[in-house]
């Protein structure tokens, strides 16, 4: 058993072993290297304290948010690297954060805290794979598993169960039936994971390969942290393939009655402090689902206009998802991009300085770029200086 591991991470496993410590390659990077995938990022686990990795490592660039858990992240090459001290976490009063950690010097304790089997191995070039509890088994019949009793695991720390429900849906993997019962019976307790970590996981898991099995297997679990999904039947959602995260998510509160759809996701998007960009253009687009129709490309024109070229296609992938329109404007969208299109204010081949020159002031300057605007893309006048000047003087 080898895994390639990169310079810096030998150099980071060999300097602690030069200081009669052991480290190893630790978690999701290690599942994702013996899946033949580059990992996200790559952490470390050692034996050695926080304070005297802080010594070890004293000449290199290093960060110490994290030195209270343990985790020291050294930066090489411009990568953060997180070295973590061997733990065990302390009690959980609040279902989400331990309320201690406690450092020790085994191994198998470090590897036991961790959530799923598949994330519990470690590897490094002197002991090999360390794989305490069949993650390698797992990870070959694609299996999430909980480490230890799934209930209490689920009980620590509930933010383990969207994670779950996040790998089942990115790896394509089943989840066991304990591990899934479990999941169930400690939903509620979802209510105490932050905004901002029920984002992150949902974002991953909605744009899993296998996302629409998790939200319909598991809806009434994601909606103790998505309170919206009770009311959305996600029993109608059409297959997902070729939709990005956001336009599935978007394809979700497309399935509510039209007159709640945009209402509902801005709710839901505040809720999860999504980024104000999205909000707005998740809800424009489904304040325009059910438009008029878009057979022509002057409509093309117009959906430009109001949400930009990825708002657009996000727009149309849904609209024919959902059968509103045929797959056929799909291609009519992108044939009518590549052409350029005039639609929005800074394609018109004539600028506010322009109208200036002419003697427009003020406001009366974007009313009339406005204006002019419209007119190309409705086709009454060409996107040329000339043409676009001599329009103004005759509407004048
Ligand atoms: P990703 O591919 O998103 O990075 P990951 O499994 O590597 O997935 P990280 O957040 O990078 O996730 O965490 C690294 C490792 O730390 C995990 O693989 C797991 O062993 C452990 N871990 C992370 N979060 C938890 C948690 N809430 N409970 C238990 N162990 C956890
Ligand atoms: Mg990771």
């Amino acid at each position: 058993m080898h895994i390639e591991l990169n310079k810096d991470v030998l150099y980071i496993i060999d300097t602690l072993k030069r200081h009669g410590h052991r480290a190893d390659a630790v978690g999701g990077c290690v599942r994702d290297f013996l899946m033949g995938k580059p990992p996200f990022d790559i952490d470390i686990t050692t034996s050695a304290s926080p304070d005297e990795m802080k010594r070890i490592f004293a000449d290199e660039r290093t960060v110490e948010t994290g030195i209270k858990h343990g985790t020291l992240t050294v930066v090489l090459h411009g990568t953060p690297y997180e070295v973590t001290t061997y733990r065990v976490d302390g009690e959980y009063a609040d279902h989400r954060h331990p309320d201690e950690v406690i450092f020790t010097e085994t191994l198998s304790e470090d590897l036991a805290r961790r959530d799923f089997t598949v994330n519990a191995m470690c590897y490094s070039p002197d002991h090999g794979l360390t794989d305490l509890y069949g993650g390698r088994e797992d990870l070959e019949r694609g299996i999430i598993r909980a480490v230890g009793e799934a209930a209490k695991r689920f009980t620590e720390d509930a933010l383990r169960i969207l994670r779950g429900l996040r790998f089942s849906s990115t790896l394509g993997f089943e989840i066991e039936e304990k591990t899934a019962a479990a999941m169930r019976g400690c939903a509620h307790l979802l209510s105490f994971v932050s905004a901002e970590r029920v984002l992150v996981e949902w974002r991953k898991l909605l744009g899993g390969k296998d996302a629409r099995r998790i939200l319909t297997q598991f809806s009434e679990v994601l909606a103790v942290a998505i309170p919206a999904l009770s009311e959305i039947p996600v029993e109608d959602l059409p297959p997902l393939d070729d939709l990005n995260a956001e336009e599935r998510m978007l394809l979700l509160f497309a399935l509510l009655p039209k007159e709640v759809a945009a209402v509902r996701f801005e709710e839901c998007a505040l809720a999860l402090r999504s980024d104000k960009a999205s909000i707005r253009r998740g809800t424009e687009i489904l304040s325009h689902l059910h438009d008029a129709d878009l057979g022509t490309d002057e409509s093309l024109s117009y959906l430009l206009h109001d949400l930009g070229e990825g708002g657009a296609r996000a727009a149309l992938s849904i609209r024919v998802r959902l059968r509103l329109c045929a797959p056929s404007r799909l291609v009519a969208l992108e044939k009518w991009i590549e052409k350029r299109p005039c639609t929005a204010l800074s394609d018109l081949a004539v600028d506010g300085k322009a109208l200036a020159a002419l003697g427009y002031r003020g406001r009366a300057i974007g009313d009339a770029l406005q204006e002019l605007l419209f007119a190309v893309m409705s086709g009454k006048v060409e996107n040329r200086p000339d043409a676009l000047l001599s329009y103004l003087g005759a509407v004048k």
